[in-house]
């Protein structure tokens, strides 16, 4: 056997490609209309970068990134995400010098060594913005709308906004404090990561998927109960914020980011319709990154899609309409049929100037007997067929026949198009 893609990677062959390209198209018209500006910044990095970045205790650092030493014996690591790049680049650039707030947006591949299934791959795409100088609420709710907006303008129903706040570092260390109380005497039934991160990171264990550790988590402690009444204040602007975009979310406690450069808002956009990997958008604000990574104090806020799941979605979204489709016949407008090659150069001259005013048509270019192509007409989906035959072409006319119906008729060729409209109406009232 020859060489196959390496495991967690996939092509997007050209079958796929319009569903890619339909939701960049979208999400690019929706973020030029919000003055976002697109920005590409390398595919690796010194590993340093994202140690620095991400979080030595986070899953991806400590075991999904793929590193490696260059010939010139210096460690690289392919890009797991998007944002601490662009916020390198921010800094390098002195875009903060600039003076204003930074609404950039990037998307591409993004790598980590995970265990692959429906979702989840090595090789993944994502399209994130990060809007950098601006500590306003309204930036956290821009950027969430922003996500929504896109979401919907694809199509996807049955997403849930998912959104907490983590306060400010003083709330976090006081909740971790508490949850640090809370969870030690239950130790030994913690799944093992999760009994690591009891010391290294115990928001982390929040997030945990082990269902004895979630049955144990039931009782623990909740974060809103930390927050100084600040924190509270500002988590209740961006949620009056939201209502008035008219944006529902559901409040959950149990949504962390375990870092300490994240800071109040974070949230998740989750599907109904994705099983296990249901999170299509993730994030939040990080008011400490910038400065983490060596730039000035600045206030941040960004999320990430992940563009595998809604290519999933918005397959899915087509499988039903198709179905649909198929049993109301109404995927096209004209199926042309024809025999005798003085009809068959007709057909095709028909078949172009249909489709030049925008009807949809398909061409029967078999050759094969009228029984055949009739066949095809009627599982085409079609509201007409276009009937070409040797009569026909002496005669210069054409045979319609409206396929719920039955009913026949010959029309001459140039006046079928004589009036497009009425053409149109037909074709609604015939379906
Ligand atoms: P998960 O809990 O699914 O592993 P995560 O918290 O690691 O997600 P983020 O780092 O927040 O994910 O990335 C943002 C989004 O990117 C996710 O919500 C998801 O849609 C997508 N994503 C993350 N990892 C993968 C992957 N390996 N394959 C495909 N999509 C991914
Ligand atoms: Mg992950």
């Amino acid at each position: 056997m020859g060489i196959q893609a390496t495991r967690g990677t996939r092509d997007i062959l050209p079958e796929e490609i319009g569903n890619w390209q339909q939701i960049e198209a979208i999400a690019r018209e929706t973020l030029a209309r919000a003055a976002y500006q697109e920005i590409r910044t390398p595919i690796f990095e010194q590993t340093d970068l994202f140690e620095r970045g991400i979080g030595e205790t986070t899953d991806v650092v400590g075991k999904e990134m793929y590193t490696f030493k260059d010939r010139g014996d210096r460690a690289i690591t392919l890009r797991p995400e998007g944002t601490a790049g662009v916020v390198r680049s921010y800094i390098e650039h002195g875009m903060q010098a600039q003076g204003g707030v930074a609404r950039l947006w990037y998307t591409g591949a993004m790598f980590r060594y995970e265990r692959p299934q429906a979702g989840r791959q090595r090789q993944f795409h994502q399209l994130g913005v990060e809007v950098l100088g601006s500590g306003d609420v309204r930036a956290d709710a821009e950027v969430i709308a922003i996500a929504t907006d896109i979401l919907q303008s694809i199509g996807l129903k049955n997403l849930t906004l998912q959104l907490n706040s983590i306060g400010n570092a003083d709330d976090r260390q006081n909740y971790r404090t508490a949850l640090i109380e809370f969870l030690t005497p239950h130790k030994e039934k913690l799944d093992p990561d999760s009994q690591t991160r009891l010391t290294k990171n115990p928001l982390r264990i929040l997030d945990s998927k082990d269902a004895q550790t979630q049955a144990i988590l039931e009782n623990a402690p909740s974060i809103l109960d930390y927050l100084s009444s600040e924190s509270k204040q500002r988590f209740d602007r961006v949620q009056a914020l939201l209502q008035d975009l008219g944006i529902p979310c559901n409040i959950n406690a149990r949504l962390v980011r375990g870092l300490d450069y994240y800071t109040h808002t974070v949230f998740e956009i989750q599907s109904d319709d994705l099983g296990a990997q249901a999170t299509v958008c993730a994030g939040g604000r990080y008011d400490g990154l910038v400065a983490q990574l060596g730039g000035a104090d600045t206030p941040a806020v960004g999320w990430a899609m992940g563009l595998e799941r809604l290519v999933i979605l918005l397959q899915q979204i087509q499988q039903t309409r198709q179905s649909l489709n198929a049993k109301r016949g109404a995927s096209i407008d004209f199926y042309v049929v024809s025999r005798g090659e003085k009809a068959e150069g007709q057909a095709l001259r028909l078949a172009q100037s249909l489709r030049r005013v925008g009807f949809a048509t398909e061409l029967d270019m078999s050759g094969s007997a009228f029984g055949k192509q009739f066949k095809r007409a009627d599982r085409s989906g079609a509201a007409a067929c276009l009937i070409l035959g040797d009569t026909e072409a002496e005669n210069g006319t054409v045979q319609i026949k409206w396929l719920k119906t039955g009913e026949q008729s010959a029309i001459v060729q140039s006046e079928l198009l004589s009036n497009v409209d009425q053409l149109r109406q037909q074709l609604i009232d015939e379906r």
